[in-house]
């Protein structure tokens, strides 16, 4: 079961993960970008945190939610609303619990990539965060329905997203700054799936501290 808690330290745990590959992270953009991926999400996450004591003590629903406004309103270009409407759907579609079930895992990550998708609307192998994305929320749902707990399931998605992040290297970029670069975009790891596979990350270790 993965409760309120849990989402609360995921949300601190990605603000310091995010920090650490803040260099990183503008590194990649760098490449096939504007080299401000980092510096974005160190932003909104910043922002985030500010906000968290807020909420801390609402439901699951109102956390992502505030995360996700946090994200929109600190956070300009394509990578802050993107992340921002993840958060929010995520936070619709949860809504008022203050723990999540394997069940309900599937529903969150769902509506995260359904969000992305809706605002983006980028394709499987665009080159984009959907790429580490999909195959996370794919792979987290296939291990519930095969009876694995949260935690194992949690374990593939991450897999899945790893993966994901590095299957972006080959791929011609189709949507955001990246697709204006056309050829010259392949053999560069995608930002955005790559701080996807992070924040999934962290999620798992969340869940996992102490084990
Ligand atoms: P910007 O591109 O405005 O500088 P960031 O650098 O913060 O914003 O984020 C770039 C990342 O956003 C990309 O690496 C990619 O993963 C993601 N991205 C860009 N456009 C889209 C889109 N239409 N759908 C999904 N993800 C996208
Ligand atoms: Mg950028």
């Amino acid at each position: 079961m993965i409760t309120k808690e849990h989402i609360v330290q995921w949300l601190e745990k990605v603000a310091t993960v995010i920090e650490a590959n803040k260099d990183y992270l503008t590194q990649l953009d760098a490449a096939i970008g504007d080299a401000d991926h980092g510096a974005n999400m160190s932003r909104g996450f910043k922002k985030v945190m500010s906000q968290l004591p807020n909420v801390a003590d609402k439901d699951i629903g109102n956390i992502l939610k505030t995360t996700g406004m946090a994200l929109i309103s600190s956070v300009g270009g394509a990578g802050g609303p993107l992340y921002g409407t993840l958060f929010m759907r995520a936070g619709m579609a949860i809504d008022a619990k203050h723990e999540l079930t394997g069940e309900d895992m599937i529903t969150f990550l769902q509506a995260a990539v359904d969000g992305v998708v809706q605002r983006g609307k980028a394709r499987l192998g665009d080159k984009t965060m959907l790429d580490a994305l999909a195959p996370a929320s794919d792979a987290f749902k296939e291990a519930i329905e095969a009876g694995e707990d949260s935690v194992e399931a949690l374990r593939k998605a991450v897999a899945a997203a790893e993966q994901g992040k590095k299957d972006t290297i080959p791929m011609l970029a189709k949507k955001g700054r990246a697709s204006y670069l056309g050829e010259r975009s392949v053999g560069h790891q995608d930002p955005g799936a790559t701080s996807s596979y992070l924040i999934l990350k962290a999620l798992l270790d969340t869940v996992t501290a102490g084990d």
